[in-house]
């Protein structure tokens, strides 16, 4: 009886699959399974045939599971049909997932799924099947290995595409007229054009397929002129041109504007009858108009034979393009009227004419001509307005227009999900995914992407693990974007444990995969675990890309991990990826944070294509290696060579005049970066103020404060610390008092300022006074903080509570708070001689200290101590760091290093200056020389130093009475502040000199610094 009952049903169900009843068959299958009847494979084989027809992946995706529940889903007949019927609906994942499990494949099985995937572009993907192809052991006919060179040419990956190639010609397919095509591209897409006209040059015949690729090739690498050649040759060896050849030919002529060269290919085309084909016509229409010719435009269209809505387009973008509104209007009318519809790629021609960089004004005005003619009601033209919108900052817009969308599809709520994403609003974002969800959308994966940005963007971890439960029931998770994005989401998430599991779960890896983790571990300063992934990665034959390459250099320079970085360097250079300038950044980058500014430089100069990155990253690099003059250099050689400096070059700029107290320069980039409109950036009006004070102009920089349109925090603190490198209490409390009464509450580093200038003038009330409001603000000092107290006591003479407080705050005091202490144990060499052990007991390597000390014994006449020290500081190879001076005159900086090169017109000004200042009383400090010379060498000696040098530079140089503007790398010394004092005198002039802790403003015989230099 069971027996009948199946018969009559099987019967039964053979007929609804005839008549294409899917869904019936699949739920009387599903009460079979339920009632425990037998399914016969024969039945499931005629329903995967119906699904394959339908190519309706839902169905699809119910089949598979109902396979998996019969037990069949490693049934080699019906996986194979499962798995076309997977890949006819373009669910690739689910098809690898099936294949996967499949023991045995045969070659028409792989060819399916690679095909499958090389139809979708899916590269990375399609060369992992090709390697695991080969791998089992089944040869790739000449269609795989085509498809596994095109790929490899859309991953740029010239490696791999070598690799191919020699299989290729060890296969004897090399004189193959097909894979030559796809060789030639592959090279001149992955490797220079000289490789891929090599290949065309051995081809044994070159058809007009391999003359149009290397056209393209020539169009790639912009070698215009080239392209007409290889026309001229092609016509003189008689190769029958083609469509193909005159498509980009014309492409060419638009881009050269070559418009003679133009008219008689136009001549040719016609000859050969392709003024009826719409691509070349409106090709025609494009090269006419865009090199402004819009009469013959016209021409070409009224002569069209048949005008559709390609030609049409063509039209449309042109005038769009001349900014001819009125004529765009009346086109898109005419277009109504002649019964064609608007597209998908008419607006986009609106947009593309309006020029690249599409502004929100025109988005608008496009927008207002599409609704005037009644175009919004097209889904496709619509969605393009919600992405416009969102990238043009107007989440407003791309709401208004999705509201006006009457039904919208599965893509219109992907782009309203994404423009809300891109805009922050995460959580919007994922109401409108949950949304989508209750309604029971099937949402494919870029719906799931966007979620997965959106929950990114708002850190909403909890909504995160719910799309990943999501993805799993909905068998997603082996499609490797959403996966991708899935990691992405718990790095940004702040949850790296979660993104290695997925990492871990998953079979198939791509680049981004990789990459996207190994800089998720650098986000999270676990750089050494970068590192490992990156070894592992390649290990796993996975070749890095650009992204991957910036992330690992970033980690090199973290880790400071120089040898590292250079093998890595090598390796680029091996990859030819030295001329891809995030590269290049990264490497300059990296080179210079690990010291090794030269190296740094030498990618700088070899790379021939920099950007705005490049030189601020180079100029930054001279910066912190101190090499002031040459970043303020290459920031005028970097406009010379066109480039426009953005905030961050900028920025850069200022901290180059800075350094070097270049006046006039940083007066001059100042004005430059009022006018590009950054006037309002906080962050540039904060760094102009510390420009001027570091350049001693305090009146500048009161300038800007005053002009400020906004004053945060940080625009206050930092006229307080300049104000306390002018030595300037009065007026840092002033500023300190202000802040206090328009309602901003100082923070530890206001107070780390304000202190400094109680320390340097030796304010002891006050700057026990500002520790104590400061601690009762709740504000927890920092061991900079003690220093700066323990400086106050010093100042104020009483040694004993300074070391007291040293010895007594919760910190262990570094190096850079008992070389604070040292010069103001100038009268008691036994206290000066405790630091200077504390000093010794953190093995110190700074010459600073050794100087210091030494220079204390000799002020108390022990001048036999003081060379003891100096033998100390040889012999533990504390070297000084050689003193630099810096001045501007006209637009350049000039550079004096002590001991350096002397100059004769220097050395004689500076005699005679010495002899007048014997004559008002200054004797130099010859005992600061700690060398066996006669007291005249040691005059000569004190002569080379650098400040002075570059006083007497500044003096021959510029005009009487004119203030002379110094800045020097490390402290004045004795000798050199009370020459200046005297210098200023007889000179009448006001002398600047910005070292490393103050200002000195040397004015009639007096400086504005209350130290105690002698
Ligand atoms: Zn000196
Ligand atoms: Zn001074």
């Amino acid at each position: 009886m069971a027996l009948d009952t199946s018969l009559i049903l099987l019967n039964d169900l053979e007929k609804l699959c005839r008549d294409g009843q899917l869904n019936s068959v699949l739920n009387a299958v599903n009460i079979m399974d339920e009632r425990g009847l037998y399914v016969s494979t024969h039945i499931l084989s005629c329903l995967l045939q119906l699904g394959m027809d339908k190519a309706d992946s839902r169905a699809a995706r119910k089949l598979y599971h109902l396979l998996i529940r019969l037990g069949y889903d490693s049934d080699c007949h019906l996986a194979s049909q499962l798995i076309h019927m997977h890949l006819l609906c373009e669910s690739l994942p689910e098809a690898l997932q099936v294949f996967g499990k499949l023991s045995t494949t045969d070659a028409f099985l792989w060819n399916s799924v690679i095909l499958a995937h090389a139809r979708l572009g899916y590269n990375q993907q399609t060369l992992n099947l090709y390697h695991r192809m080969q791998e089992c052991g089944v040869s790739a006919d000449k269609h795989i290995l085509a498809v596994a060179v095109k790929a490899c040419s859309g991953l740029a990956s010239l490696d791999q595409g070598r690799l191919i190639h020699c299989y290729i010609v060890e296969r004897g397919l090399g004189s193959n007229d097909f894979i030559v095509s796809t060789l030639i591209d592959m090279y001149s897409n992955s490797s220079g054009i000289e490789d891929a006209q090599r290949v065309f040059n051995c081809a044994p015949i070159q058809n007009v397929v391999a003359w149009n690729t290397l056209i393209k090739g020539y169009i790639k690498h912009g070698l215009v002129s080239s392209v007409v050649k290889l026309y001229c040759q092609m016509q003189q060896q008689g190769v029958e041109l083609d469509r193909i050849t005159f498509i980009s030919i014309l492409k060419t002529c638009t881009g050269a504007s070559d418009l003679d060269q133009g008219r008689s290919i136009h001549r040719q085309a016609v000859e050969k009858g392709f003024e009826l084909d719409s691509l070349i016509v409106a090709r025609l229409i494009g090269m006419y108009g865009s090199t402004g010719h819009l009469l013959e435009a016209c021409m070409v269209f009224e002569e069209a034979p048949k005008q559709d809505l390609r030609i049409w387009n063509a039209m449309i973008a042109i005038y769009a393009q001349h900014g001819q509104n009125a004529e765009t209007l009346t086109l898109l009318k005419g277009l109504q009227q002649a019964g064609l519809e608007a597209n998908f790629s008419t607006s986009l021609s609106l947009l593309k004419g309006n020029n690249r960089v599409i502004s929100l004004d025109q988005v608008r005005s496009v927008h207002g001509m599409v609704v005037e003619l009644g175009f919004d009601k097209e889904s496709p033209v619509m969605n393009t307005f919600i992405t416009m919108y969102a990238k043009c900052e107007s989440l407003h817009d791309a709401c208004r227009v999705f509201n006006s969308v009457l039904s919208p599809d599965l893509v219109t709520w992907n782009a309203i999900i994404g423009a809300h994403a891109m805009h922050e609003q995460g959580m919007n974002a994922l109401q409108l995914f949950h949304y989508l969800q209750t309604q029971g959308w099937d949402l494919n994966w870029a719906t799931l992407c966007a979620s997965l940005n959106a929950c990114s963007s708002v850190g909403a971890i909890g909504e995160g693990n719910l799309i990943h439960s999501f993805i799993i029931e909905s068998s997603l998770e082996c499609d490797i974007m959403v996966m991708n994005n899935l990691i992405d989401m718990y790095i940004k998430c702040g949850n790296l444990i979660d993104a290695f599991e997925v990492f871990d779960s998953l079979t198939d890896r791509d680049v981004v995969t990789w990459t996207t983790l190994i800089s998720g571990c650098c986000q999270h300063y676990q750089y050494e675990k970068g590192l490992q992934l990156f070894q592992e990665m390649q290990e796993e034959g996975v070749l890095p890309n650009h992204v991957t390459l910036v992330s690992i250099l970033k980690a090199c320079h973290c880790l400071s991990a120089l040898d590292q970085g250079k093998l890595l360097h090598e390796c680029i250079v091996g990859r030819g990826l030295d001329s891809e300038v995030s590269i290049i950044n990264a490497l300059i980058d990296m080179y210079a944070k690990c010291g090794a500014l030269l190296d740094g430089r030498k990618v700088f100069d070899k790379s021939c294509i920099k950007d705005v990155v490049t030189w601020t990253t180079m100029i930054d690099a001279c910066v912190q290696h101190e090499s002031g003059p040459e970043a303020v250099f290459l920031f005028k050689k970097m406009q010379q060579e066109g480039i426009e400096p953005d905030r961050a070059a900028f920025l850069c700029a200022f901290k180059a005049c800075s350094s070097v107290a270049a006046l006039t320069q940083g007066k001059a980039i100042h004005r430059q970066s009022f006018e590009r409109g950054f006037s309002l950036d906080n962050a540039i009006v904060n760094s102009l103020i510390d420009m001027y004070m570091n350049c001693g102009s305090l009146i500048d920089a009161q300038q800007v404060f005053e002009e400020a349109p906004f004053r945060d925090i940080v625009t206050w603190t930092s006229m307080i610390a300049g104000c306390a490198r002018h030595n300037n209490y009065q007026l840092a409390q002033e500023y300190f008092q202000n802040m206090g009464q328009v309602g901003i509450k100082p923070n530890s580093v206001t107070f780390l300022s304000l202190l400094s200038a109680c320390a340097h003038v030796g304010l002891r009330e006050e700057g026990l006074s500002h520790f104590k409001s400061m601690l009762s603000l709740g504000i927890s000092p920092m061991l900079e903080h003690f220093t700066c107290i323990a400086e106050v006591l010093a100042h104020s003479r009483d040694l004993d509570a300074a070391e007291d407080v040293f010895e007594t705050c919760p910190f262990r005091m570094d190096i850079a708070g008992w070389l604070s202490l040292l010069p103001h144990c100038k009268n008691s060499p036994s206290m000066a001689k405790r630091c200077f052990d504390y000093l010794a007991g953190m093995d110190c390597k700074k010459a600073a200290g050794f100087v210091l000390m030494a220079n204390i014994y000799v002020a108390a006449g022990l001048t036999e101590s003081a060379s003891l020290v100096e033998n100390l500081r040889h012999h533990a190879n504390a070297w000084k760091k050689p003193g630099k001076a810096y001045i501007e005159l006209g637009n350049q900086v000039h550079e004096f290093t002590c001991g350096g090169k002397r100059i004769p017109e220097i050395d004689a000004k500076l005699q005679e200056l010495a002899t007048e200042m014997k004559q008002e009383g200054h004797t130099p400090l010859v005992d600061l020389v700690l060398q066996n010379t006669p007291n005249e060498e040691k005059e000569r000696v004190l002569c080379g130093h650098c400040e002075k040098q570059a006083i007497a530079f500044g003096l021959l140089n510029t005009a009487p009475g004119a203030t002379i503007r110094v800045s020097k790398n490390l402290r004045m010394c004795a000798d050199c502040h009370s020459a200046s004092l005297t210098i200023c005198k007889i000179e009448r002039r006001e002398i600047i000199v910005v070292d490393e802790l103050c200002v000195h403003v040397f004015k009639d015989g007096a400086c504005s610094c209350k130290f105690e230099y002698d």
